[in-house]
């Protein structure tokens, strides 16, 4: 068996939905499970929509409804029902006035439900024993909307009930990622990005061996599972950090492939990195990041300091990223400033708030990292006229952060991928071109 993730532009319109239709043809003896994302950009625009149904501007939200529909219902003419229903739910957004995280994840919800549908359908009309399964049947979660957990044993019950029958009988399951319901039955989903994460616990669940997570692109022929998830934050289009975890426990190989590139071997996520003469593996960068620093006199020696700080963040569901420290600042970086002004407000108590946004963080991550002296010292020569505002080493030992303001962000890169990647590794690196 193997299961298959498709993102937001294998599905994005009919040409791309084709050819990932094709791909999961060439291998239908393996007994494919399709995971799917919305049509690229589709969560952007509902979320949109409902953001602006909320705040009462009902014939813009609509707008992008209707562009939503025209989209969907070009490919599967019976999608055009759903948005009856979706536009009613606009409305009466606007009525109540606010957006809640569980109305989020409703709103959010018909991407994944309508792709789904969508690649079913062309599925049959290619002649094959295609199967939709509803993820709001199978992907148990608790009730944490906007990122809620599954839970394992329910979905793993739900998922054998109503999906081994279909694979026994050879027929091709497709089933929306991201989303999910609660056991009371009322839609969630896993967070931004969840596809990875629910064709990951398909294939935790349902596997034994070989899942193939289809979705982007990369030149790298082989990365551990840890230089994967220290990546996996930068490349969130590409992969979902958690999808890591359930393969991991399984030891479960992952393949990441180009869609637009079938033929290509893609990127095999291994256990363990093997040897490789490069230093590092890849260098990762996140523009538009902020940089919050806190700085107070009253931090000398103090304890709780610190819980204080991160509590805040806890409060406002933000995460951090980096985190750097001297006697009397913190300085910590984000790069969902959702609740930025709240957050600052809720920070002043504790000291003076300073905030840099359009920053860039910049990420060298390969697992030689930790037997090889002076790549500090390498990296910030190659770039010594650019100016680094903060740096993260130690953590991990296989990642070495820093962050420089965005402007900079190319010439960086650029620099360092000359000095690191000048001559490449052909047992782990696959040649441009
Ligand atoms: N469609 C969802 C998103 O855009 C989930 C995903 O694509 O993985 O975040
Ligand atoms: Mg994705």
């Amino acid at each position: 068996m193997i299961v298959m993730k498709f993102g937001g532009t294998s599905v994005e319109d009919a040409a791309a939905i084709e050819r990932s239709c094709s791909i999961v043809a060439e291998r239908v003896s393996r007994r494919p499970f399709v995971v799917v994302s919305a049509l690229g950009g589709a969560t952007n625009g509902l979320l949109e929509a409902g953001a602006l149904a909320a705040r009462g501007e009902v014939r813009k939200a609509t707008a992008i409804a209707n562009a939503l529909e025209r989209r969907h219902a070009e490919l599967l003419p019976s999608a055009a029902e759903h948005f009856v229903r979706l536009r009613e739910l606009l409305k009466a957004l606007s009525a109540i006035g606010e957006f809640s995280f569980r109305t989020q994840d409703l709103i959010a919800s018909y991407g994944e439900a309508l792709s789904s549908l969508i690649f079913t359908d062309r599925l049959k009309r290619m002649g094959f024993e295609a199967i939709h399964l509803d993820a709001r049947q199978c992907m148990i979660t608790d009730d944490n909307f906007g990122k809620a957990s599954p839970l394992m044993d329910r979905t793993t019950a739900r998922l054998e009930e109503m999906a081994s029958p279909h694979r026994c009988a050879g027929r091709v399951v497709v089933m929306g990622g991201y989303i999910g319901s609660t056991t009371s039955g009322t839609t969630t989903t896993l967070g931004r990005g969840g596809s990875d994460y629910s064709a990951a616990i398909v294939g935790a669940t349902l596997m034994t061996a070989d899942p193939r997570i289809v979705s982007g692109a990369s030149k790298v022929k082989e990365i551990s599972f840890d230089e994967a998830s220290e990546l996996a934050y930068f490349g969130a289009k590409v992969l979902h950090p958690l999808t890591v975890l359930p393969a991991v426990e399984k030891n479960i190989p992952v393949y990441i492939l180009n869609s637009k590139k079938p033929k290509g071997s893609g990127t095999r996520i291994t256990r363990e990195a093997r040897p490789c003469r490069n230093v590092i593996k890849s260098i990762a960068y996140k523009r538009g990041i902020t940089v919050v620093t806190v700085s107070s006199s009253r931090m000398l020696m103090a304890h709780g300091f610190l819980k204080a700080l991160f509590e805040v963040f806890d409060r406002h569901r933000t995460s951090v990223d980096m985190v750097a420290t001297s006697e009397v600042s913190v300085s910590l970086t984000l790069d969902n400033v959702s609740s930025l002004n709240a957050i600052v407000e809720d920070l002043r108590p504790l000291g003076d708030v300073e905030v840099a946004s359009t920053m860039t963080l910049i990420c060298l991550v390969g697992s030689n990292l930790k037997y090889t002296p002076g790549v500090a010292r390498r990296a910030f020569s190659s770039i010594s006229d650019i100016n680094i505002l903060m740096v993260s080493h130690g953590a991990s030992n296989i990642n070495f952060s820093f962050i420089v303001d965005e402007k900079d962000t190319d010439a960086a890169i650029q620099k360092l991928h000359a000095d690191f990647f000048h001559e490449i590794d052909p047992e782990v690196f696959e040649p441009p071109g």
